[in-house]
């Protein structure tokens, strides 16, 4: 009986958040509202990160910590993670004691799984009276890398929110999407980009560098060349590495995963690459993806495919 009212109670909620985006003036996503308005329509309290209305929202779940119902955007670091399709979303850190950061994130999750939208809510300039807020869907969460991502819109994403890649898998290439609207573009890099930077945490692969804005989810064969959005066809490079795998200055061997350098140069310390092969990495690219990129690297630079074509 009380699973029943759970349900009710959640349904209720999503027709509450629905109804009070609708509510705001505009037919365009973002909306623009001032934050008066948003404190009215009880879907903000000012705090930075994730807020949640205990006092609406604790009926919802059965342990009775609510559901976050909004989440404050701030500051430039999301510049590069940002745009109007969604965003990835670091966990808050406040200064209070940390497990009100993590019942926060909980209560985050559990919008996701509960497939609640939440408010975004975005001050576009410091000196903004108004605020731009969307609707966004929690469509997966990484507690290594503590982000979520977040994709806006006015209905659900079709998938439940996304768990762990799974290895076992089977690693298929697929061949180039033929039209794409930007929209289902953007949303797609940002899966794609979320999804690396879980997988690899974070860290640029050759390098070490760990600075999250200049990180970047490197397709090893590219989409443009019938690679695939898999997670195993992926690199996490920083942008400098990212700009020299891309110009061919060095390949990854598939067999021994040793990083290769031209023959005329640039070498290793030019690159300011740290690492000398890929086994330190726990979860690796697929050997597929590596042997696809390898065979062009290598017959560019003129070395030996033996271990190439070794595999496939
Ligand atoms: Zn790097």
């Amino acid at each position: 009986m009380k699973q029943m009212a759970l349900i009710a109670n959640s349904r209720h909620e999503l027709q509450y958040r629905l109804d009070v985006y609708q509510s705001i003036p505009g037919d365009k996503m973002p909306k623009s509202v001032t934050p008066e308005g948003l404190r009215k329509l009880g879907v903000y309290a000012g705090a930075a990160g994730f807020w949640l209305d205990k006092s609406r929202t604790k009926n919802i779940t059965d342990d009775g910590a609510g559901v976050t119902v909004s989440a404050l955007v701030t500051g430039k670091s999301y510049e590069d993670d940002f745009d109007s399709d969604g965003v990835i979303y670091e966990y808050p850190t406040s200064n209070r004691p940390s497990t009100y950061d993590q019942s926060r994130v909980q209560a985050t999750k559990t919008a996701g799984l509960l497939k609640l939208p939440i408010f975004v809510i975005i001050k576009p300039t410091s000196n903004s009276t108004k605020r731009d807020v969307f609707l966004g869907w929690i469509e997966g969460w990484d507690d290594k890398s503590k982000t979520f991502l977040i994709i806006f819109g006015l209905t659900p994403p079709k998938d439940i929110p996304t768990g762990i890649d799974d290895d076992d898998d089977p690693f298929i290439f697929t061949s180039s999407k033929k039209s794409e609207s930007s929209k289902s573009k953007n949303s797609r890099k940002r899966k794609f980009r979320f999804k690396i930077l879980r997988r690899y945490q974070n860290v640029c692969m050759v390098c070490s560098l760990t600075v999250l804005q200049l990180l970047t989810a490197t397709h090893i064969r590219p989409l443009t060349k019938f690679g695939s959005d898999d997670v195993r066809n992926g690199l996490l490079l920083c942008q400098l590495h990212h700009k020299a795998f891309k110009a061919d200055l060095f390949g990854i061997n598939p067999s021994t995963l040793q990083i290769k350098y031209r023959v005329e140069g640039p070498n290793k310390n030019q690159l300011k690459i740290t690492i000398d092969d890929l086994s330190h990495l726990l979860r690796k690219p697929h050997t597929k993806a590596l042997t696809w990129h390898w065979k062009q690297w290598a017959s560019k630079n003129k070395l030996s495919l033996s271990s190439a074509e070794a595999e496939n």
